[in-house]
């Protein structure tokens, strides 16, 4: 795939609307919002009728056949027919074919579409806090995050956060750990990163604005000729698989080992409506096949990472480290930052300070395994 085809949305021809959550019986709501395993067995299910055909409308904030996030919503959605013995049909929309790439959240809290497939972070300015679902600087690995999510309350949170936005978000994915970006320049120490125009945004990009960076928020599709041009000195994207195909190794080739996105959530997320009136069943396939997206994603992302490091390598791309100030002033404009946001916004603080808790456990436990195998291995 070249770069252009890469950045070009596909405007699917064929798009054929339909009626989005087109099941009519009077299904109960069935309430998940506790924790994902406590399904409340008191609620009247709704059995499937698998002579009559359930279609969702879900719109993605990605270009048709997106490499890895989009292809893996595309799997999720032929998992989801192949196990409903077609009686659930997922229809994707991909970016701005239905809905703008960045109006999924509105588009399914009115109903327009079912469900969308995007990142929590880009809602930061509905509520801050939901940039904390995708992570934070210094944070979680893709499998603590999972963790966090499943088994330390943060799924829970999530739900009660969305509910009153009318949604109900799924574990929908992870980037694993993000690359911190590519440089026109090599940094030397933190002096270099003054004054430094970059796209970088969600949390990543507050803190780099206390650096001294001048964070730029970019389309996807203007970041190769903004960084070829200068109108920006610095980007960063995903990791190697996904940068390569944007091509930036060819006008910024010192390219950064990163902290600032270390294993970020994409999310599955209904309608609330949409979700209970499914038969149970179709949530439970829901459930399965999400559940399999989450994880696959994540492995998917690591086996095109190493293959595109190594073609990185032959194209003579800087593989680098931050220097150690840059990395310290990091540090602290965090805490600034969390300081800040959690004054301002009590969902901010408490979303925080419960993976705040999380964190500090896990660390001791991954410093005392994880960390000690990968610097032995
Ligand atoms: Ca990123």
């Amino acid at each position: 795939m070249n770069r252009r085809d890469f950045l070009t949305t596909a405007t699917t021809a064929s798009v054929a609307l339909t009626f989005g959550g087109c099941n009519e019986s009077n299904h109960q709501a069935i309430d998940y919002s506790k924790h994902p395993k406590e399904k409340n067995d008191d609620v009247k299910r709704v059995n499937v009728n698998l002579n009559k055909k359930t279609v969702l409308k879900l719109a993605t904030s990605w270009p048709a056949h997106f490499p890895i996030m989009g292809t893996g919503v595309e799997q999720f959605a032929q998992r989801v027919k192949d196990i409903s013995g077609n009686s659930l049909e997922i229809k994707l929309y991909p970016k701005n074919v239905l809905v703008p790439a960045l109006a999924v959240f509105d588009a399914c809290s009115s109903g327009q579409i079912d469900a969308f497939h995007s990142g929590p972070y880009y809602w930061k300015g509905k509520n801050s806090a939901f940039s904390l679902y995708s992570g934070l600087p210094f944070g979680f690995t893709a499998e603590e995050i999972n963790s966090w999510m499943l088994f330390g309350g943060g799924l829970a949170l999530w739900r009660e956060d969305y509910a009153k936005y009318n949604l109900y978000p799924f574990l929908g994915g992870n980037t694993n750990i993000q690359m911190g970006g590519w440089f026109k320049k090599p940094i030397n120490s933190l002096a270099d990163m003054q004054g430094l125009k970059m796209r970088i945004p969600g949390l990543g990009g507050e803190v780099f604005s206390k650096m001294g960076v001048n964070p730029i928020l970019l389309d996807a599709g203007e970041i190769y000729t903004a960084l070829e041009r200068g109108v920006i000195d610095a980007t960063e994207w995903v990791g190697p698989a996904l940068d390569m195909k944007m091509g930036f190794y060819k006008v910024a080739p010192y390219y950064y080992s990163g902290w600032h996105e270390s294993g970020s959530i994409l999310e599955l997320t209904f309608n609330k409506h949409s979700w209970s009136k499914l038969a149970f069943e179709h949530q439970a396939m829901i459930e399965v096949a999400s559940s399999e997206m989450n994880a696959n994603m994540a492995y998917e992302f690591h086996a095109e990472n190493i293959k595109a490091l190594q073609e990185l390598k032959k194209l003579d791309v800087k593989i680098l480290q931050y220097p150690k100030d840059v990395t310290h002033a990091g540090k602290i404009a965090l805490q600034e930052v969390l300081k800040e946001l959690s004054a301002q916004n009590k969902d901010f603080q408490k979303v925080y300070e419960s993976i705040s808790q999380y964190l500090s456990l896990s660390k001791e436990w991954s410093d005392a395994s994880l960390r000690y195998f990968l610097n032995e291995r």
